[in-house]
């Protein structure tokens, strides 16, 4: 590498560490950014400088409290520098969220998912943006990110969603139809691969621990996401094809197609099946209602055996599921959400037995397990972290160019 563009990178790298300080930390002094980022005092004087002259940062003069002296100056990222779009799809709804460069919710609305024909449903999305920055009286332009997630299969590179509960194996190329109306950056995450890329950070902030840990999301469909440290500050997150890896040959007939994948019986509409005798080669209901599996819940806590019964080959199929990741992974804890965690009760044991199972937890032990309810709050903060450093990343590297604000 060359002499400038080695300079270049460490200019780029130090300016990143200030932006994520200050997203961390909220407003702060110079002497704090300088403590907080271990960079020399005249180094966060020189970015400080530039990335106040792009409008990346703004600052404040706070007076004294004895109202002598010179007035302390906070600086904070600027929050009209440019607003980041979140979309979350899901079974029965499309969620919009607008949110500006400091992070701070300016919007939300969620509109019922428009038909599950593809050319639509890309349009319904382009046209639910449109109103969302509409209602702001926002340029499309100066959306600068647009962060979408969904259940399902996508490939982040081209952010197409490949296979999802919701539109089967019609895909949909969200950056082809969405960039001909806006500028901004376009991601597609797969929606379990947020929640563990949020339980990260937040065990990281509670405990300082970044070790491995996994995300299982329990509901009509099984999700799944690991996170793994990449560097103190950052996780590696993926989402393995949990839910439709094998647990049976020739098993249960599974919502994707094929047979005997784990989301076919431990899915809302697998444990339906299970309760009702309804023949393994069925094919799956489309939707479950939640009143429908508890229904089932109830009657086995009550005894019932048929209904327990389901329960139970749901956990085994989890526990084998999970001991097979940790396998290929490593001993993990495993965050538990989703609809799916109020049933946790009575699925608790036939997990633990069906990871029992397996030589990688008689050797390892069992796992620590954790219930986290509120799937919703996990996927939003996923996106926030992602789509803010991620959009840091892209302005500082494009040489701070003022975005278009037209
Ligand atoms: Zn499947």
């Amino acid at each position: 590498m060359s002499a400038i563009a080695s300079t270049e990178l460490v200019r780029q790298q130090n300016s990143l560490r200030v932006l994520t300080a200050l997203r961390r930390h909220g407003n702060m002094s110079h002497t704090d950014l300088a403590a907080r980022t271990g960079l020399a005092s005249a180094t966060v004087s020189a970015i400080t400088a530039e990335l106040e002259r792009v409008g990346l940062i703004e600052r404040t003069e706070q007076q004294a409290s004895s109202g002598r002296g010179r007035p302390r100056v906070l600086f904070q990222p600027n929050r009209r520098f440019g607003y980041v779009a979140v979309v979350v799809i899901s079974s029965d709804a499309v969620q919009y969220s607008l949110v500006d460069f400091t992070g701070t919710l300016m919007d939300r609305f969620a509109e019922g998912r428009a038909s599950a024909n593809t050319p639509d449903f890309a349009q319904a999305i382009l046209a639910g943006l449109l109103r969302l920055v509409g209602r702001s009286k926002i340029a499309p332009d100066a959306v600068l990110h647009i962060s979408i997630s969904s259940k399902g299969l996508v490939d982040p590179a081209s952010a197409t969603l490949l296979w999802s509960p919701v539109l089967g194996d019609a895909q949909v190329s969200f950056r082809e139809i969405l960039s001909s109306r806006f500028q901004a950056q376009i991601y597609l995450y797969n929606e379990t691969l947020l929640a563990a890329e949020a339980l990260w950070v937040r065990t990281r902030t509670q405990t300082g621990g970044t070790g491995a840990l996994t995300a299982l999301s329990l509901g009509h469909s099984i999700g799944l996401g690991v996170a793994r440290e990449r560097d103190a500050e950052r996780a590696e997150v993926v989402a393995p094809n949990f839910g439709h890896m094998l647990h049976l040959p020739d098993g249960a007939l599974c919502r994707c197609g094929a047979k005997g994948c784990i989301e076919a019986y431990c899915g809302f509409y697998g444990i339906l099946r299970t309760a009702f005798e309804v023949p393994t080669n069925t094919i799956p209901a489309k939707f479950v209602p939640i009143a429908e599996v508890e229904k089932i819940a109830a009657s086995a806590r009550a005894g019932n055996r048929r209904a327990a019964f389901a329960f139970r080959q749901a956990g085994l199929a989890l526990g084998n599921g999970l001991s097979r990741l940790f396998s290929l992974y490593g001993h993990m804890p495993v965050f538990v959400t989703g609809p799916g965690t109020r049933f946790f009760d009575i699925l608790k044991s036939s997990i633990q037995d069906g990871m029992m199972q397996t030589n990688a937890i008689r050797i390892g032990g069992l796992p620590e397990i954790t219930i986290v309810p509120d799937e919703q709050t996990l996927v939003f903060e996923g996106h926030m972290g992602l789509a803010l450093s991620r959009l840091d990343g892209d302005i500082v590297k494009s040489g701070m160019a003022a975005p278009q604000m037209s």
